[in-house]
């Protein structure tokens, strides 16, 4: 052992020290303060486009989890093929997004959201109209440019953290 440079190692060390004390915190205080997550997130929910929906179940079929359940039927009154129900259970779901790659409709998209836990295995499932856009679910731009071209910027710097407002 040398003892020639006896403390330059001390020293080196508490420079580095000083050096972070002065930096600005690369931690945030989640949930009140949060960062924007990428716009191609695949999300832990589905966005579904009730209106583009042929219920063709070509999602269903690419699935691995067989986790989308689609129920069709007739329309007598409108002459016409519809969907009835249009369920997933993201408890299986895996986000690999192969559904929103095969819809040939551009009708299913990835969902922006990774805030989704339950209490209850039940509260996982979401179908028809709890699948819809809204403000709270926004759709991600996975597999869609055009659709990622409208959501805010990722920020990965602690300076960009998107206060909450609640
Ligand atoms: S979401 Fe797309 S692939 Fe799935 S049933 Fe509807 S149109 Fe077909
Ligand atoms: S993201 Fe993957 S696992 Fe989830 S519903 Fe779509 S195909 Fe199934």
């Amino acid at each position: 052992m040398k003892f020639e440079h006896f403390g330059l190692g001390l020293l080196k060390g508490m420079t580095v020290t000083f050096r972070h004390i002065f930096r600005h915190p690369t931690v945030n205080q989640y949930p009140y303060q949060r960062l924007n997550v990428s716009r191609r997130i695949r999300g832990n929910e589905l966005v579904w486009d009730k209106k583009r929906c042929t219920g063709c179940a070509t999602c269903a079929k690419a699935c691995p989890q067989g986790a989308i359940e689609i129920v069709t039927g007739a329309n007598p009154v409108e002459n016409r093929y519809e969907v009835r129900t249009y369920r997933v259970d993201t408890g299986y779901c895996i986000q690999c997004g192969l559904c929103v790659e095969s819809c040939p409709y551009d009708a299913i998209f990835m969902g922006y959201a990774y805030e989704r836990a339950k209490y209850r295995r039940r509260d996982l499932v979401q179908e028809n109209d709890t699948l819809l856009e809204s403000k709270e679910r926004p759709k991600s731009g996975y597999f869609h440019p055009e659709v990622a071209a409208g959501l805010p910027a990722q920020t990965l710097l602690v300076e960009k953290i998107v206060e909450r407002k609640d």
